[in-house]
């Protein structure tokens, strides 16, 4: 009997072709392509027949898969990269995007993207010009550089510094800055690419002048030091400055030009930091993990600095390199500079964020990265407040109880990895359904996804990375999630009825 039933359940099955035809089908063929509709409709077809096949349908509703078709095929209209709330309380969040941009970047992306723009074209000559041009001169007045030059990221950078100064040389380093960054940049692997003879010197937790002193041959190109962005060694460490580090290179430069190594040696030792987060405002308020700016690093003495513009300095994508004119000079000669350079949207974006340092006190507002950092408590707290307030007074109090508790946020993007940086959360404790639940609802549901935390059971909303126009967005998406508890909790099984 079962048997002839389920066989009967797989003959009531519509055809792709037949499903299609449906009103409900048909209605959205003027929005989606035929192939995709096609798709969603198998798709709503074949999870019924798994279901009959487990014994877990007993009957065939045509209706009912139509529809599942359609919200499978409205699924495909959502733009896949999009905006997210980042209630994670960590800043610079590479997953969710590191920096936001200041409006003032995006006012400039939006004017060059939307036209024509002097991306190459000299306005004063009306002749060719860089794209170079319109950033270097800022970079130069903030950090103090002869010259700069961006490209597609930091990764890009030291891609490119390496390949233009050590391929075929040698680079020493210290073994305790070999750093992973994660997204699998590795110091050691990024050597091998650009065909540079990495020499490591020193140990894990200390590494002396003298270790760098012996290693230095008349091959030897670069002198590295890598900011370990995302770690800190502490306790029994040592490692070498660049201060350091530049009188080793002026020593052994000096040897190049007067002794028989003049002939082999391959022209001058740089010193080039990587530094990652390339800080341009020492945030006094993170004290001694205060990150080194880039200006103080140039003037220790490196030659070149390279940094990323989405981290510490709150801009697009980018992998900025700043130092002598020589040397940046032959880094714009690279042919990796052309296959590396910045798109016009990302150049605005930069050139825009770099004008707000020209007032420091300007950009620690305007710059949201900086804000967050360097917002005070009571400030996040007063946020945290209204969003409670704001939850307390739509919720049903039988469904969740609102708080507020202090909590550490994190600067985030391997940047400040000791600071910790004092916060207020929303903690939200389910009386109805559960903060996993809640969390899973609103990172796929909500229409604009939300990203939080769960600690003890409670789902944590940190107010340092929100801003008061996401109150309502919030409010809306628990309220939502709340009432899709009522509807599976009712007879009726109308599934997604929120999407
Ligand atoms: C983040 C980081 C990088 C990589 O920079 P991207 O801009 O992400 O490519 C390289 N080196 C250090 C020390 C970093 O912190």
């Amino acid at each position: 009997m079962a048997r002839t039933s389920q066989a009967d359940l797989l003959r009531a099955l519509p055809q792709v072709e037949e499903a299609l035809c449906s009103p409900e089908v048909h209605a959205l063929e003027s929005l989606l392509p035929r192939t995709l509709l096609a798709d969603s409709v198998r798709n709503a077809i074949n999870e019924v027949r798994q279901n009959i096949l487990t014994g877990s349908c007993s009957e065939v509703d045509r209706q009912a898969i139509a529809e599942d078709a359609c919200l499978r095929a409205l699924e495909n209209l959502k733009p896949s990269l999009r905006r997210v709330i980042n209630a994670t309380g960590v800043i610079v969040h590479t997953n969710l995007g590191r920096s936001p941009l200041a409006d003032e970047a995006v006012r400039a992306v939006l004017d060059v993207a939307q036209g024509y723009s002097t991306l190459e074209y000299n306005t004063d000559n009306l002749a060719r010009g860089s794209r170079h041009d319109h950033i270097e001169h800022l970079l130069c007045t903030l950090t103090g550089a002869e010259a700069a030059l961006a490209v597609n990221n930091n990764a890009a950078a030291v891609m490119m510094v390496l390949t233009e100064f050590a391929a075929g040389h040698a680079a020493v380093v210290s073994r305790g800055e070999l750093v992973e960054i994660g997204g699998s940049f590795r110091i050691p692997d990024i050597m091998e690419l650009s065909r540079a003879t990495m020499v490591e010197v020193g140990t894990t937790n200390k590494t002396h002048v003298a270790d760098y002193e012996r290693a230095i041959t008349s091959n030897t190109a670069l002198l590295l030091k890598v900011h370990p962005s995302n770690y800190r060694l502490v306790g029994f460490t040592e490692s070498v400055g660049v201060a350091d580090l530049r009188q080793l290179a002026d020593s052994e430069n000096v040897r190049r030009h007067t002794t028989e190594r003049a002939e082999s040696a391959t022209t001058q030792l740089l010193v080039y930091e990587d530094q990652g987060s390339g800080a341009f405002i020492r945030l006094e308020s993170f004290g001694s993990y205060a990150e080194p700016t880039v200006a103080e690093s140039l003037r220790a003495g490196c030659d070149l600095v390279s940094f990323s513009g989405d981290k510490l300095l709150g801009g697009p994508q980018a992998g900025i390199i700043v130092g002598s004119k020589q040397a940046i000079d032959r880094l714009k000669k690279n042919p990796l500079a052309r296959a590396l350079r910045l798109d016009k949207m990302t150049l605005a974006a930069l050139e825009a964020t770099l004008r707000l340092y020209l007032n420091p006190d300007r950009a620690l507002q305007a710059i949201p990265t900086l804000r967050m950092l360097s917002e005070s408590s009571a400030i996040v707290h007063a946020r945290a407040e209204r969003l409670a307030a704001a939850l307390d007074s739509t919720l049903d109090k039988t469904c969740a109880h609102i708080n507020i508790v202090p909590e550490t946020a994190r600067a985030g993007g391997g940047s400040l990895p000791m600071c910790d940086i004092d916060t207020f959360a929303v903690q939200i404790s389910f009386k109805r359904g559960c903060a996993h639940d809640c969390e899973a609802y609103l990172a796929s549901r909500a229409v604009v996804p939300i990203v939080g935390r769960i600690k003890k059971e409670a789902l944590l909303l940190d107010a340092r990375t929100l801003v008061d126009e996401n109150t309502p967005e919030i409010v809306e998406a628990l309220q939502a999630f709340f009432d899709s508890l009522c509807d599976k909790a009712a007879p009726s099984h109308k599934e997604g009825a929120q999407a």
